[in-house]
């Protein structure tokens, strides 16, 4: 069992202290095995689980500060700068290669977003300079491109998607 003051913020390097507020950071993150069935429709049921356990997975978790994790919402770090063991990181890249095509479809589809929703934020209309979130615009809706939209981290925080304007992806 590893002591409470050896643990390292996965993102900044620094200790994680007693206290501090720190939590379960997916570095490959989880919306990418959520949107994997709407933009990849002929994928099964069993291809869909296997993503799901595989990205839910240990290897795939880190430690990290809270505040530290807040801006990175959907994005992946960059894994060679993370602050983790050789055998953590190799783990990590093994991971990353083995769900690479389901990464770039989900990463492809932001991009494609992002240009129907004129580089900005659907929500409050601030340009999105990392790429944005992608969330449902209908929360009672699957996760499908029908049903995408890409929000700045406030507005994906604010949870509030109602009286969203339409969006034209086509
Ligand atoms: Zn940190
Ligand atoms: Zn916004």
């Amino acid at each position: 069992m590893v002591a409470a003051q050896d643990i390292r913020c996965a993102i900044c390097g620094k200790m994680i202290h007693a206290g501090c507020t720190c939590n379960r950071d997916h570095i490959i993150p989880q919306a990418v095995y959520k949107w994997a069935p709407g933009l990849c429709p002929d994928m099964t049921p069993e291809e869909y689980r296997s993503l799901a356990h595989t990205l839910r997975g240990a290897a795939n978790v880190c430690i990290t500060h809270i505040r530290c994790n807040a801006g990175k919402e959907d994005t992946i770090p960059e894994i060679g700068a993370l602050h983790v063991s050789a055998q953590k990181r190799t783990q990590i890249w093994r991971l990353h290669n083995q769900v690479f095509a389901h990464i770039l479809r989900f990463q492809r589809f932001k991009r494609r977003l992002l240009k129907a929703q004129r580089g900005c934020c659907l929500r409050c209309g601030i340009p999105l300079d990392e790429g944005g979130v992608l969330r449902r615009r209908r929360t009672d809706r699957p996760r499908v491109p029908e049903n995408a939209c890409l929000l700045c981290g406030p507005c994906n925080r604010s949870k509030e998607t109602e009286n969203l304007p339409e969006l034209q992806t086509t």
